[in-house]
This record gives structure tokens, C-alpha cells and sequence, in this order.
């Protein structure tokens, strides 16, 4: 938060001029051509200008596109400034921002702002595709949902004995696994994926983590991983921290998951992985200098990809 990193806030999309404005979006539409539109069937940049419907015709193949043509906000209905806006203001959240809080601050429908929320969360996945692991790493899971509510009787015969929120009276069917790998002494890299238990994710902690890599776990279901990596454990019924053993790094990561839970008052679990995501986006986000490349590292991606949210029925199916 010093005050080099300051040099944007979402409200400057707003007192913003236009020419400016426009300028800022094709550079985020269009960063391959630093900002010049492109026709997104063949990819030329040879068109005519349409004057009266804001529109180009491309002069290879004849296909009619505009600013927003190939972007995750194609077919629009909110202007390119509360576009901006909303995505600056997305990313700027700390742990996270509620559809429902979403929607009054853009001035917005709900369903409108929940669609939005899910194509921002597919771009901040879509962002850090190419995280790679480079050094030792912690690894850890831990679980989500699934849990009952307590009884409201506490004395009597009618009392619920056990404390249902416990892991283990957890509902098997609703309850999600996360699986994450952090690097120990930074943010740049944070792999984190959706599974059924901790144990199924070990070939895949092994694919991801480099060979000389050290990687540092609980005393979970982990002993697999000695065989190809070297493997230190830490006995938490006995110390969070040995020495230099431990897996604190990964679980301040679940710990920044936990306030996101509670930010949303309810998490779909057809939409969980979307949320893992958002939150790894979030913990990585450190690495940008200044609030600005933050905000335009993000949107640069808006050309990138084909996003899987149809609408908020999704049309019969959650992506
Ligand atoms: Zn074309």
C-alpha cells in the first residue's frame, strides 16, 4: 500500500474522458495489436469503417465486427465504462466481492452482476494459466461445505450430541476437498485444484512439483510423494513449526479461502473450482508493482478465451 503502488482506483474508470476511455479498453481488447481492432474470424487487420453503427467490415472475409468482437463482453448491454469499472472494482477486493454486493456497487441486476462475477473469476484463471512451480513448495488440503447445521436444543433428551460442524460428521456428498501447492517463501505460485480426498491428489502434487524440489506436508495421506521427491513432514498434533519444517504458507492460503466463505453467503458447489481460483488470482496478486498493472494485468486477458458462463440458468447446465 505504499504510495508508488497507488496509482489507480476503480473510481478514475468513472471521471475518465472518453477518448481516453476508448483508448484504455481496445488496448485491454486488443493487446496483440497494441490496441487495433482485428476481425476475429480471419484475424486481418485490413477493414472499412461502418460511420453509423460503430462497426467494421473486414475486407478479407466479409465478417462485420466491433470493439467488443472476440471479447469475453461481446454482446454487451453495459457500457464499455461500467465494464471497466466493474472489473477494476472486482479485482481491487481484497478476499472477494458478493454478486449481491457487486450489483449495488455497479448499479446492476444480481443475476446480471453473479454472471459477471463467474466471467471475471474464469478471466483471473485464464490470467495465471502459466504458473509454474520453480521451488520448494507446502502442500496441504483442506475441506469445504458439506457441513449441518447444529441442532437449536442444547440440554435435554432432544439435544444434538455431537458437534456437526466437526470434519468428520461432514456430509460425504456435499463437502469438496481442495488440494494446494504454494511455494514456501513467496506468492508467485500457487496451484490449487478441486478433489475427492487429499490422497487423490498425490500424482498430481507429484506431476506439478520439479524433481529437485523439496515439499513439505502434515501428516496427511502424503507418504507417496517420498518416492520421487524429497519429502519432509511436520507432526501437527505436536507443532505447527520445527526448525524450518513446516506447511504455515499453504495454510494462510485456506485461511484467505475461509474469508471468502464467509464473504459469500452461500458457494455453489457446481461453481466451487471457480472460486478457488479467484482467491489463488487474489493471494498472487502481490507480485504486480503498482495498482494500475494489477488491474490492466487482468484486463488484458478479456481477448483471450471463450468463457464457459452462458447466463445464470446457464441453459440447462452448469458449465
Ligand atoms: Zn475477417
Amino acid at each position: 500500500m505504499a504510495s508508488a503502488y497507488r496509482n489507480f482506483a476503480p473510481v478514475d474508470i468513472m471521471t475518465m474522458p472518453k477518448k481516453q476511455l476508448k483508448k484504455l479498453w481496445l488496448r485491454f481488447a486488443f493487446p496483440l495489436t497494441d490496441g487495433k481492432p482485428y476481425c476475429p474470424k480471419c484475424g486481418s487487420l485490413r477493414c472499412t469503417k461502418i460511420k453509423t453503427r460503430k462497426q467494421y467490415n473486414c475486407t478479407d472475409c466479409g465478417r462485420r465486427y466491433s470493439n467488443t468482437s472476440g471479447t469475453i463482453f461481446a454482446y454487451r448491454k453495459l457500457t464499455i465504462r461500467k465494464i471497466l469499472f466493474a472489473v477494476a472494482k472486482f479485482q481491487s477486493q481484497q478476499f472477494g466481492l458478493s454478486a449481491g454486493d457487486f450489483a449495488e456497487e455497479v448499479g446492476i441486476s444480481y443475476r446480471t452482476a453473479w454472471v459477471l462475477a463467474h466471467k471475471l473469476r474464469q478471466l483471473m484463471a485464464f490470467a495465471r494459466r502459466n504458473d509454474k512451480i520453480t521451488e520448494d513448495v507446502a502442500v496441504d488440503g483442506a475441506y469445504f461445505g458439506g457441513v449441518f447445521r447444529r441442532q437449536n436444543i442444547r440440554k435435554g433428551k432432544d439435544a444434538q450430541k455431537k458437534d456437526r460442524r466437526l470434519k468428520r460428521y461432514r456430509d460425504e456428498k456435499r463437502k469438496k476437498c481442495v488440494v494446494a501447492i504454494k511455494h514456501r517463501s513467496s506468492n508467485t505460485a500457487i496451484l490449487a485444484k478441486e478433489f475427492e480426498s487429499e490422497s487423490a491428489a498425490v500424482r498430481w502434487v507429484q506431476s506439478k512439483v520439479p524433481m529437485n524440489a523439496t515439499v513439505y506436508t502434515d501428516q496427511g495421506p502424503w507418504n507417496d510423494i517420498g518416492i520421487t521427491h524429497e519429502h519432509r513432514t511436520i507432526n501437527h498434533r505436536y507443532a505447527f513449526k520445527l526448525g524450518d519444517c513446516d506447511t504455515n504458507t499453504v495454510e494462510s492460503f485456506f485461511s484467505s479461502l475461509r474469508r471468502q466463505e464467509k464473504i459469500h453467503a452461500c458457494i455453489s458447489r457446481n461453481y466451487f473450482q471457480a472460486y478457488v481460483d479467484e482467491q489463488v488470482w487474489r493471494r498472487s496478486a502481490c507480485i504486480y508493482a503498482t495498482s494500475f498493472d494489477r488491474f490492466s494485468k487482468l484486463a488484458e486477458c478479456i481477448g483471450g478465451f471463450v468463457p464457459d458462463m452462458r447466463g445464470y440458468w446457464q441453459h440447462g447446465g452448469a458449465a
